[in-house]
């Protein structure tokens, strides 16, 4: 492939990479350590979207990216020369017999991918897991999976490409594709004109429209997730502890950072996405985190905020080198994209490069799946905003 600038008003990139998430900045470094040209465009700041306020968890274990994200994760911090506060393994949490046999069962499954579990009585449970209440009646401790710092990690990649001579356009929309013989060119913003030989699109909730913008159509849904977090409070030994309907972590300093709940399904019809604010939905997940961890009740909730995730009608991710235009990956990765990140930047740099991804079958992520999709498939799923009373 080429890796100068071919078109556009002296601004461009052989790689024009939309959206400044995890994804998108994945793979725009991976790109870059290949000594590819790059830039990424984004419509706000880097990390401003789901990818800095997500609950840090690598927990995807069904996902044919999850074998190379756990082998990525613990080089992370050597290979982008910045921290992500990547620590492994995982305890969930049980507060009745039904609910260890389920933890059990699903752990189980990973085992045929060759992943290590066990089952803790309620001692070894509180000797990792002090804070953990007294009711629980055990859990299950994953050797894999694990968690990092989303703000950290959206940091280091940025930085790590900005290294390698990658290019981050920040505060610009893109508002059009050019095409010229069943390839994009251009890519025209509020801000000029970037040419490019190719593009990838990792928008989050706005990739359908960018697709159909080059006239593919992408269904998605939308919703809004929340997450709360607490005062430090003395830590675990173990930092991925959670259970009682909740995901999250404790932070190094101390923090139980925590989200959990039903998706709050919501509309987007914009570029510019609803302003993304906490409701009264952070008190339920006080009352839970309260529950799993009696020993930190009195901890006084600091921060909380909203983010807005994407979901495909099937519920897994889009990570797909279009036929036509050819020169266009797009990936939208259905509300698990945080954790799968080093390994969704990888395979995209290779489909990018060579057209196929070498280290994962993602024929199971294919746009060609999604064609068939009947009108109407979020109203028959409920995926709806709930109707106003007013
Ligand atoms: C509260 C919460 C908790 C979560 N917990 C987890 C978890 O524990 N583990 C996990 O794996 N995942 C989790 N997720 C999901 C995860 O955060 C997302 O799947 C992931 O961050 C998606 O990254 P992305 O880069 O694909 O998209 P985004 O982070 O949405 O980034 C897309 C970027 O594209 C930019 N953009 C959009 N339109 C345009 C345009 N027209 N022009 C220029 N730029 C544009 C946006 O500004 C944005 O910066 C959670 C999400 C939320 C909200």
């Amino acid at each position: 492939m080429n890796v100068r600038p071919s078109s556009g008003n002296g601004q461009g990139a052989a790689v024009v990479v939309i959206g400044g998430g995890v994804t998108g900045l994945s793979a725009a470094w991976w790109l870059a350590r290949g000594g590819v040209d790059v830039l990424v465009i984004d419509k706000g700041i880097v990390g401003w979207e789901a990818s800095g306020r997500n609950g840090g968890g690598a927990a995807h274990s069904f996902s044919p990216l999850f074998a190379e994200e756990q082998r990525l994760w613990p080089l992370m911090d050597e290979m982008l020369g910045y921290p992500t506060e990547y620590r492994p393994k995982r305890i969930r949490v049980a507060l009745t017999e039904a609910q260890l046999d389920y933890y059990c069962r699903v752990a189980d499954l990973a085992t045929s991918q060759g992943f290590r579990w066990e089952k803790l009585d309620r001692k070894q449970l509180k000797e990792l897991a002090a804070l953990v209440t007294d009711e629980a009646v055990g859990g299950v401790l994953l050797h894999f999976g694990g968690q990092a710092n989303p703000q950290r990690t959206v940091q280091a990649f940025a930085w790590a490409l900005q290294d390698l001579g990658g290019r981050i356009q920040q505060h610009t929309t893109v508002t059009e594709m050019r095409r010229k013989g069943g390839k994009v060119t251009e890519i025209v913003t509020d801000r000029g004109t970037f040419g490019c030989d190719h593009v990838v699109i990792a928008a989050g909730p706005q990739t359908g429209l960018l697709a159909q913008m080059i006239g593919i159509d992408l269904p998605l849904a939308f919703a809004r997730l929340e997450q709360i977090v607490t005062e430090p409070v003395p830590l675990m030994k173990m930092g991925w502890v959670d259970g009682n309907g909740l995901y999250g972590r404790q932070t190094l300093r101390g923090n139980l950072a925590f989200g959990g709940g039903p998706h709050d399904w919501i509309e987007i019809d914009g570029m510019r996405a609803p302003f993304a604010s906490s409701t009264f939905v952070m008190r339920h997940l006080a009352k839970r985190v309260a529950q799993l961890f009696p020993y930190a009740a009195q901890a006084r909730v600091i921060r909380s905020w909203a983010g807005l995730v994407e979901v495909t009608p099937d519920g897994r991710p889009v990570i797909d080198r279009l036929s036509d235009p050819d020169n266009v990956v797009l990936a939208t990765m259905a509300s698990v994209g945080f954790g799968l990140c080093p390994a969704t930047g990888h395979a995209i740099q290779q489909l990018v490069v060579d057209g196929k991804c070498t280290f994962a079958d993602l024929s199971g992520f294919n746009l060609e799946r999604l064609r068939n999709v009947a009108p109407g498939w979020r109203e028959k799923r409920g995926w709806l905003p709930p109707v106003s009373a007013a």
